[in-house]
């Protein structure tokens, strides 16, 4: 494992951030305005997605998008760690944080945070010691079942950070099961013969880190919690109680009435809006960067790259 630094146009971190700042806003606000679409959540090959940053960000440009984050599970993804050169694109920092609130696991994006931002930094590292210690569990528990080879397995791939979604591949490849659907059902999942609970951090502190550290905190798809009508409200409360700052509205396959829900409760709850696609590989076709409906004309006034912190 290990991650080749190479600086953005060979400037260095600083010279970066300070040429055009964490969400690269050197042109006028109302231009971009005009003609931004903003693909704010997606992953690379730095924790469960399958490409390279750099093939996420040609595929953005081909598909018209104007400000991609790049959000790795519990991996601040810097813009230096992008090698292409002259890209219209702007990389906008960000990250997805695993999260514990009540008995439940949900997703916390930050974005426009400083990636280099030692709480952050601690938070996160803290966060991928302990995706390493779950997978060293639910090795031993494979096994026991005559499933040899996962570590190795893991060693190989370019990930800082290890999801469970890294083992239903190696549970595929080995010929343990047919495909990453009964990986998670009879292995990985609750019930399933490897499940170890994860140890997430809490939703608060999440949420304060990515403040401190400067970014924008965003519920991410808050209905694929399965969770009720008054549940969701419950969350949503504590999000915004704890300093959260946009729910994402918009993401691969929402429902029209869903989207429509999420965008009334946060101009209920004066939350700014997100989008993105959650895009992971090109193997599941119906994601794609970009792939996601837009934000309907009620919310778009509070739509996050009209937060002040987009642009400071
Ligand atoms: P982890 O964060 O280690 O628990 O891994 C979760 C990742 O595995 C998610 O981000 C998804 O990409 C993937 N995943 C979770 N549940 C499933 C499932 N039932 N089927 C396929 N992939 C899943
Ligand atoms: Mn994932
Ligand atoms: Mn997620
Ligand atoms: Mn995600």
């Amino acid at each position: 494992m290990g991650i080749n630094l190479k600086l953005h146009n060979g400037k260095t971190s600083q010279e970066f951030t300070s040429r055009s700042n964490l969400f690269g806003s050197d042109i006028s606000t109302f231009r971009y305005h005009l003609n931004m679409k903003a693909d704010l959540h997606c992953h690379s090959y730095f924790s469960d997605g399958k490409h390279s940053p750099d093939f996420l960000l040609k595929r953005a440009e081909i598909n018209k998008i104007s400000h991609l984050a790049i959000t790795d599970h519990d991996f601040a993804f810097k813009p230096e760690l992008a090698e292409a050169q002259g890209s219209n694109v702007r990389l906008v920092s960000g990250v997805e944080i695993s999260c514990k609130w009540q008995t439940r696991e949900i997703h916390i994006v930050g974005i426009g945070i400083d990636p280099e931002h030692n709480v952050l930094d601690s938070l996160l590292l803290k966060q991928r010691q302990n995706r390493k210690l779950r997978v060293e569990k639910i090795n031993n528990l494979l096994v026991k079942s005559n499933i040899d080879g996962l570590m190795s397995y893991l060693a190989s791939q370019k990930a800082m950070s290890i999801t469970r979604s890294h083992v239903a591949d190696f549970l595929v490849l080995s010929g343990a099961t047919k495909n990453r659907k009964s990986a998670f059902t009879r292995f990985l999942g609750k019930g399933g013969r490897a499940f170890i609970p994860a140890d997430w951090t809490s939703m608060e502190e999440a949420i304060h880190t990515i403040a401190d550290s400067g970014g924008i905190s965003i519920l991410a798809h808050p209905s694929r919690y399965q969770l009720s009508r008054y549940q969701l409200t419950s969350l949503i409360d504590a999000f915004k109680n704890s300093g959260g700052m946009a729910l994402e509205v918009s993401y691969a396959s929402i429902n029209p009435n869903i989207q429509r829900m999420l965008e009334e409760t946060a101009l209920k709850n004066d939350l700014f809006v997100s989008a993105g696609s959650d895009f992971h590989d090109t193997k599941a076709h119906w994601t794609d960067i970009g792939k996601f409906p837009q934000i309907n004309p009620i919310a778009e006034k509070l739509a996050v790259w009209k937060h002040p912190k987009w642009c400071l």
